[in-house]
């Protein structure tokens, strides 16, 4: 989508550090992490949120999460656990409006989040 900063990322107009990739998905470093890890996992078609996610988004969304347990195996978090989160509107704090998968881990996490 035009102007869409992760799709500008996919498209390589704006630097990233991967992490890993698939044939749908694409993995890459937050620019300001929470956690000593702190990963985006993202479709390479654009899907605005998980909020407007359907039942035809199925296989990608299953390609994320195998993605996602690829960057915990990467990055060691595999054991001691890790956190997935999709951010929706407003008041979770989105901000980018292409769909994204946080990893997030390598430190104890509270529950609830703040
Ligand atoms: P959201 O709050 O929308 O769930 O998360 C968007 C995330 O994208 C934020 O954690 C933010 O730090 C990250 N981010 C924003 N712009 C960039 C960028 O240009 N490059 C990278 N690697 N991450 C970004
Ligand atoms: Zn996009």
């Amino acid at each position: 989508m035009d102007g869409c900063l992760f799709c500008r990322i996919l498209a390589g107009e704006i630097p990233a550090k991967e992490v890993a990739s698939s044939e749908r998905t694409f993995a890459f470093r937050d620019i300001n992490p929470g956690a000593p890890t702190h990963v985006l996992v993202i479709p390479r078609e654009h899907i605005e949120n998980a909020g407007t996610v359907e039942a035809s988004h199925g296989d990608v969304l299953a390609e994320m999460i195998t993605t996602a347990q690829q960057v915990a195996q990467l990055e060691g978090l595999a054991d001691r656990g890790y956190r997935l989160v999709f951010n929706v509107g407003e008041d979770s704090g989105n901000t980018v409006p292409h769909l994204h998968l946080h990893v997030i881990g390598g430190r104890i996490m509270g529950w609830p989040p703040g």
